[in-house]
């Protein structure tokens, strides 16, 4: 009988995988692998809680493939090595696998078509997969990508959606595969407390509960952030336990100004994509460059050190990085606030702020993290490059009651309303409980010495 091999990269799902449906046609044998990747370790990608998170994932993908009458191959290794060994073992003529935009998984993906056409087999690369609209797709007249997301998003909504494909009924996996044991969270140590679960199960639960409760006031209330009201649905698109095709075809069918909200969102995924894959040195580099002479690390030893354990002074910037220890993801204005905060009001360079990100968000992303943190550092693509965000005047905005803040800081909480966001008035000292600090610095000083730097002083 016929053998094909899935490899499964970020897309650990059975639900609209274009790969594993490809590879299934004509009644073959699939093997479904995942090969935990050295070289993501040894570059420190491989961080507690994306690993907890990714053992959740493999081991629900095994789970229901088991249910299918097949099983998960998990290999350690080199991607190459062991997909032509195991391609091997199983004498299989296919592989099929998800395309991916990143300059890592190019090299990736040359090396093994090299190795396996070496052999005889044919690599097959599904696009559509971890992306609703393939970087590169759509792109202005005179360029290979979009800068400017306004007139991306345009584009990307008139762009022809595939229909969703169905999970399929059975996956016959030949039995003489041997496997490793799909790790487990179980084994971890040092992880969020607050970390949430994955897996394809836990993906679809809270995609149907949030398309049938949340979604709907989402244009009114996603800068809420007392009120949590965003999907939390983006660790699940980062490990690809959810179609990202599948949630616009669903969102859109919901319909209503929150549904359209939240689909807008989901295009910057895609945004932050086709910029990344164009120009893969902005992974590292500033994609517009500003000038910048960024203050040394060992200069800013002390206000990085307070910026990364929450405790500046100012209540929403260490509200928000002390909800990112604790459940290793945050709510995007925080994101906003603390990455505009570092590089604004501190002066530290973007990549200090990244760095940090990615060693605890679940969620993190080269793309999505990288050029979201350069989009507020100014040295991306936001047409607005020297706004600074007043993390005050953000809390009275956007935590109005103080709740946010009273959640993620104790110390505070004997502060009412949004008093809570300026502890250190004469009205409020009081009853502020001790350790919380003083401020860091003065938002006019931090303001200021940004401006002089940038030449707007
Ligand atoms: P929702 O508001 O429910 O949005 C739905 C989905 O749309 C998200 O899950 C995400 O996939 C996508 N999305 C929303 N906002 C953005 C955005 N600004 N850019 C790209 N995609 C977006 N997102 C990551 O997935 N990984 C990261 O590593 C990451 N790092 C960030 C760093 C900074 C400094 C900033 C400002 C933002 C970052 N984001 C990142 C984007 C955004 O904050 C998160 O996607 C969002 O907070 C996830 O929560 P949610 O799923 O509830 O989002």
């Amino acid at each position: 009988m016929s053998v094909s091999v899935v490899l499964f990269t970020g897309d650990l799902r059975l639900h609209d995988h274009p790969p594993l449906c490809a590879a299934a046609e004509g009644g073959r044998q699939v093997v479904p692998l995942f090969v935990r990747d050295t070289a993501v370790e040894r570059a420190g990608f491989a961080v507690t809680n994306r690993t907890a998170f990714l053992a959740d994932c493999l081991r629900d993908l095994d789970v229901g493939l088991r249910e299918r009458g097949g099983r998960l191959i998990v290999r350690t290794g080199d991607v190459v090595d062991q997909v032509c060994a195991v391609a091997a073992a199983a004498d299989a003529d296919e592989i099929h696998m998800a395309a991916d935009g990143s300059a890592f998984a190019h090299r990736r993906e040359e090396r093994l078509r090299r190795a396996l056409e070496g052999e005889g087999r044919r690599l097959h690369v599904h696009d559509t997969v971890t992306t609703v609209v393939p970087p590169g797709t759509v792109t202005p007249a005179a360029s290979d990508h979009f800068a400017v997301f306004t007139p991306y998003f345009r584009r990307w909504s008139e762009h022809r959606l595939r229909e969703p494909l169905r999970a399929p009924r059975s996956v016959p996996v030949p039995d003489r595969i041997p496997s490793e044991e799909p790790p487990s969270r179980a084994r971890l140590t040092g992880l969020a407390p607050g970390l949430a679960a994955g897996g394809e199960r836990e993906g679809r639960k809270r995609m149907t509960a949030w398309l049938r409760d949340g979604v709907l006031d989402y244009a009114d209330r996603h800068d809420d952030l007392a009120a949590d009201a965003t999907s939390r649905l983006s660790p699940h698109l980062h490990f690809g336990t959810l179609s990202p095709v599948e949630l616009v075809h669903r969102a859109r069918r919901t319909g209503g100004p929150g549904a359209e909200a939240f689909v807008r969102q989901l295009a910057w995924r895609d945004f932050h994509r086709q910029v990344l894959a164009a120009r893969p040195g902005a992974a590292t580099a500033d994609y517009r460059t500003r000038g910048d002479h960024w203050r040394s690390e060992d200069e800013a030893r002390g206000d990085i050190e307070a910026w990364q354990e929450g405790r500046t002074g100012y209540p929403l910037v260490d509200a928000a990085m002390r909800q990112m220890r604790h459940e290793g993801w945050m709510h995007n204005r925080g994101r906003l606030l603390t990455a505009s905060f570092l590089t604004k009001t501190l002066y530290v360079d973007w990549r200090v702020g990244a760095r940090h990100f990615l060693r605890l968000l679940v969620d993190g992303d080269v793309a999505n993290n990288q050029l979201n943190w350069q989009w507020v550092a100014g040295t991306g693509t936001d047409s607005r490059p020297h706004r600074v965000l007043n993390p005050v005047a953000q809390g009275r905005r956007y935590d109005p009651d103080g709740a946010y803040v009273r959640r993620w800081v104790p110390e505070l909480a004997g502060l009412r309303g949004p008093s809570v966001h300026e502890p250190w008035t004469s009205r409020n000292r009081d009853a502020v409980a001790a350790g919380y600090p003083e401020p860091v610095i003065g938002l006019r000083e931090g303001l200021e010495r940004f401006e002089r730097a940038r030449g707007l002083l």
